[in-house]
C-alpha cells in the first residue's frame, strides 16, 4: 500500500456495532437538528467520552478517525464495518457516485460499469449533500448520472433546496442532451451558476470516439448534446484524455469546440488514470506526454484564439515540458494521490500534483526530481 495524501478507508471502525450506509460524523454536540442521516459519534478515546449524549445512536472510539475528519463529514460503513470518509471538509475534492449504470463503455473507464439498478444511491446521495451542509463544489459521477432522466432533475431540485450553498460539478456523457427538451429543462437550473457539466469528447472522427467510449452512435450525440447544451446555457467543461487512437488530433478537437459550442468555459486535457478498464488497456492506449507537447501547446494556441482556458490534469510536473508546467493543476483527489521518495526534495513539489497511487506497478512512471 502507498502512502496516499489523505487515507479515507479505516478498517474495524466502530464499538461493537455501527449502521450500514451513509452515516454523518460528529465529533461535538451540533447546533441544529440534522436528520438526514443517522449520527455516530466519533471519540478519541475513552477519556474523552464525557460529552456523550443521546443526539446520536451511534458512538465508535477511533483515534485515527477523529483525526481525519471534521465534525459533520459524511462516511460510508459497510457491513463488515469498513468507514470510508466520502464528503471530507479537509479533502481537496469531494465527489458521489449516483450510479453504476452508463449507456457507454469507455476503454479506460475506472469504474466499470454494471446492469443492476441502483438508485438508491442517488437518494442517498441527495441526503448526504444535504447532511453535510458545506458550501462547497461536489463532483457527480457514474456510470451515467442522466441515465435518471427527469429524477436527475429532481435530484438538483432536492440538492437545491436542501444544501443552497453546494454547487455541483457532474460528469456526463452528454448524450441525454441531445434530447432539447430535457436539456432545457436543465437549463432551467443552471441560472444561478450552481451547477456545470463535464463531457467528454475524444475524436472529430466519430468511429474513434464511438471505439474508444465503446458505444456506436455516441459520437452524434455527444455532439449534439455538446450544442444543445450551449445554444441552452447549460456550463459545460470539456474533457479530453489524449491515448495512442487520438492524441494527434487533440489541437483540432481543442479548436472545433470552440468554434462550435458555445457554453464551454474550461477545456481539460487529462492524462490516463491507471485504473479499472484502463490499467487493463494501458499498452494499447496510453501514450506519454512527451509524445505529444507540441500538440498540447497547439492546444493553448487555438484555446487563447478562442477564448477558453487549456487546463491540463493529472500530470506530475516532471512529465510536461517546462512551457507547458504552468498550465497544470494538482487534480488528483488526496485520497488516491501521492508522491513517490523521489519526490521529496524536487523543487516543484509544491505545486506539482504528483502520481495516482493506483499507477504502482507496471503503470508507474519514475519522478524527474528537479533540483
Ligand atoms: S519529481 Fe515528483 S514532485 Fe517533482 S515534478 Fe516530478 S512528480 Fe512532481
Amino acid at each position: 500500500m502507498v502512502d496516499v495524501v489523505r487515507k479515507d478507508i479505516f478498517k474495524g471502525a466502530s464499538d461493537g456495532g455501527h449502521p450500514v450506509g451513509y452515516v454523518l460524523l460528529r465529533k461535538c454536540a451540533p447546533d441544529e437538528r440534522n436528520d438526514y442521516l443517522e449520527q455516530v459519534r466519533v471519540f478519541s478515546g475513552v477519556d474523552d467520552m464525557r460529552g456523550w449524549d443521546d443526539y446520536c445512536s451511534w458512538r465508535i472510539v477511533d483515534k485515527q478517525v477523529f483525526d481525519a475528519i471534521e465534525d459533520g463529514d459524511v462516511g460510508f460503513y459497510t457491513r463488515n464495518g469498513a468507514l470510508r470518509v466520502l464528503l471530507s471538509r479537509k479533502a481537496n475534492h469531494n465527489t458521489l457516485l449516483v450510479t453504476e449504470r452508463c449507456d457507454n463503455l469507455c476503454l479506460f473507464c475506472s469504474q466499470p460499469p454494471k446492469k443492476e439498478e441502483d438508485d438508491w444511491l442517488l437518494v442517498q446521495s441527495a441526503l448526504a449533500i444535504a447532511a453535510f451542509q458545506a458550501p462547497m463544489l461536489i463532483g457527480i459521477s457514474g456510470g451515467e448520472p442522466l441515465l435518471y432522466g427527469q429524477r436527475f432533475v429532481k435530484f438538483i431540485d432536492s440538492v437545491s433546496e436542501l444544501s443552497p450553498a453546494t454547487s455541483l460539478h457532474v460528469l456526463t456523457n452528454g448524450r441525454a442532451f441531445s434530447d432539447k427538451d430535457y436539456a432545457s429543462e436543465v437549463a432551467k437550473r443552471c441560472a444561478d451558476g450552481k451547477i456545470c457539466f463535464g463531457i467528454p469528447l475524444y475524436s472529430l472522427n466519430s468511429d474513434i470516439h464511438d471505439h474508444l467510449v465503446g458505444s456506436e452512435g455516441a459520437f452524434h450525440e455527444t455532439v449534439k448534446g455538446l450544442i444543445n447544451a450551449g445554444n441552452l446555457g447549460v456550463p459545460v467543461e470539456l474533457r479530453i484524455i489524449p491515448t495512442k487512437k487520438n492524441f494527434s488530433e487533440l489541437s483540432s478537437v481543442v479548436e472545433f469546440a470552440c468554434r462550435v459550442f458555445s457554453s464551454v468555459s474550461q477545456i481539460s486535457i487529462m492524462n490516463l488514470e491507471p485504473t479499472g478498464w484502463a490499467k487493463l488497456n494501458w499498452g494499447t492506449l496510453y501514450v506519454s506526454p512527451e509524445s505529444y507537447s507540441s500538440e498540447l501547446r497547439k492546444c493553448i494556441v487555438n484555446g487563447d484564439k478562442g477564448g477558453v482556458p487549456i487546463v491540463l490534469y493529472n500530470y506530475p510536473l516532471c512529465h510536461l515540458d517546462e512551457g507547458l508546467r504552468g498550465r497544470a493543476v494538482k487534480s488528483i483527489s488526496d485520497w488516491k494521490n501521492y508522491y513517490p521518495e523521489e519526490c521529496g526534495d524536487c523543487s516543484l513539489k509544491k505545486q506539482c500534483g504528483g502520481f495516482f497511487s493506483s499507477s504502482k506497478g507496471r503503470t508507474h512512471h519514475k519522478p524527474r526530481k528537479i533540483l
